[in-house]
Formats: C-alpha cells, sequence, structure tokens
C-alpha cells in the first residue's frame, strides 16, 4: 500500500486517508469518535453504502475491537 494510503473498511477502496472518514477509539481512555486522535482507527468512504454496510455487518466494531455506539453513525451520517 502507498504512504498516506488507507483502505475503506466497507467497500476495501484505498485511497489517501484524507479522502476518508476517520473513527478513532483513542487511547489509554477507550472512547470512540470521529476525526482526529491517537489510538486505533478506521477508514470510511465519505459515501452512504459505505456507512450502511459498516453499520450492517458491524465492521467498525471488528475494526476498532470494541463497540461502537449507535451515535458514531449517525454522526458520520452527518459528515
Ligand atoms: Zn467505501
Amino acid at each position: 500500500m502507498q504512504k498516506n494510503y488507507r483502505r475503506c473498511i466497507s467497500c476495501r477502496l484505498t485511497a489517501p486517508k484524507e479522502s476518508f472518514l476517520r473513527v478513532v477509539r483513542s487511547y489509554p481512555d477507550d472512547q470512540i469518535k470521529v476525526g482526529s486522535g491517537m489510538g486505533r482507527s478506521a477508514y470510511l468512504c465519505p459515501d452512504k453504502n459505505c456507512l450502511e454496510v459498516a453499520q450492517k455487518k458491524n465492521r467498525l466494531r471488528k475494526s476498532l475491537r470494541i463497540n461502537v455506539p449507535e451515535k458514531i453513525y449517525s454522526d458520520l451520517g452527518k459528515q
């Protein structure tokens, strides 16, 4: 993978990380948030379909290894 490229957790598309929405499980407090921050992160296209797939298949939970509150999905939907 090229430097600074990331993969969407839903459609597996790779693109520069700036073009994705980022969800981060912050360290060490395990807060899930959208945007920047230190910790384990997952990337998602700013696309309604990818968001729906991620939600239906619990992709965020799998890649962040923690339960993701519904609010995160609605926050992502707004972005
Ligand atoms: Zn995608």
